[in-house]
């Protein structure tokens, strides 16, 4: 049992994961050299190894997902115009509308199933006709793993469900691959097979690949090229930036392969609040790293409160729990938090 003397279980995200001290050698000790410029080595490398582990021609280093999703939009789509969203998107929920505010960018959403898959026939309905009053549609966007949807890993043909309609328009899609690399450990392919329906991604190094910063933008060079611009516009170009971006090298070649870790230590989880009374509705199956549950007799935010005084932090709202594995969290962390848990919920269940 935690007591709070001790340090708490973070589960609120894979964001607070910390860089392992390798990670911070290889920081330490990273080329450099002025990335406005194209002369930083480690920024190019980076690059380069997210290019070709994502199967797209070229890559671009950004400060972060927020800002990969809004240069990539900003890319494909002209003021005015409109990008097709599912309704649970990240995008269109927890990045401040940026391509509103940016970019002049119209979000449009439209259903989707429960793991966050916007439906293909809601996609197909909601591209906008040619004529001149209409706002012209210029994406759609699709997020894998999803963030909403209780990290749900889509495969290959999941995605090319929707990117198939997309493309029947002639219209380019954009992957939120925050956590491609958690869907590709999950579904036993390489993250290329993943991202190869979508002419542009994002991922992230700093969620559970554990750097301290940094996302990456991946497509075609020319595609790029135009993000590379709308980078500098939003005032991302970096200079001797490869001290942050070797740490994303390391974390491309040694953190991948644990993630399959923190989806044991995800099921495990899952597993064993299955069997907790007054948690409502836990994510089933767990298909990556996250779990939410839907606590039945006191708000998410009271949950997580209850919670948090017993040293398990973990996130809520909209009714709902989150809790994320990740480095710095073990099965030993994850069978404390079920004990914390069990006793605030029967506590609840007693109590109501
Ligand atoms: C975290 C996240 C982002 C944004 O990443 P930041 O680096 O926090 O800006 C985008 N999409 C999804 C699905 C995410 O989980």
């Amino acid at each position: 049992m935690n007591t709070g003397t001790t340090k708490p279980i973070d589960l609120r995200s894979d964001t607070v994961t910390q860089p392992p001290p390798e990670m911070r050698r290889a920081m330490a000790e990273a080329e450099l050299g002025d990335d406005v410029y194209g002369e930083d080595p480690s920024i190019n490398r980076l690059e380069a190894l997210a290019a070709e582990m994502t199967g797209k021609e070229a890559g671009l280093y950004v400060s972060s997902g927020t800002m990969g999703n809004l240069v990539a939009g900003l890319a494909w789509c002209e003021r005015g115009s409109e990008a097709i969203v599912g309704d649970s998107a990240h995008l269109l929920i927890n990045e401040v509308a940026s391509l509103a505010f940016v970019g002049g960018v119209q979000l449009r959403a439209v259903a989707s199933d429960a793991r966050g898959l916007p439906r293909p026939e809601a996609v197909e309905a909601a591209v906008r006709p040619t004529a001149g009053m209409f706002p012209r549609t210029a994406m759609v966007e699709i997020e894998n793993t999803h963030n909403r949807g209780g990290g749900a890993a889509f495969s290959a043909p999941e995605t090319r469900s929707v990117t198939d309609v997309a493309r029947s328009h002639g219209l380019p899609v954009h992957m939120d691959g925050a956590r491609i690399f958690n869907a590709a450990i999950a579904l036993g392919v390489p993250a290329a097979d993943l991202a190869a329906p979508a002419d542009s991604l994002t991922f992230c190094l700093s969620k559970g690949l554990s750097c301290p910063v940094g996302s990456v933008v991946c497509g075609s060079a020319e595609f790029i090229a135009k993000a590379r611009r709308m980078r500098k516009i939003v005032g991302g170009g970096m200079r001797q930036g490869g001290v942050l971006a070797a740490a994303g090298v390391w974390a491309l070649e040694h953190m991948v392969e644990r993630l399959a870790e923190d989806h044991a230590n995800a099921r495990r989880l899952g597993e064993g609040l299955a069997s907790i009374q007054g948690v409502g509705d836990v994510t089933d199956p767990v298909e990556t790293n996250m779990v939410y549950l839907s606590p039945r007799t006191m708000s998410a935010e009271e949950f997580v409160a209850a919670l948090r005084e017993r040293g398990v932090l973990c996130g809520g709202g909209y009714g709902r729990v989150r809790l994320v594995t990740h480095y710095g969290v073990n099965a030993e962390d994850v069978d404390e938090a079920l004990d914390v848990i069990e006793s605030v919920a029967r506590g609840a269940v007693s109590a109501g």
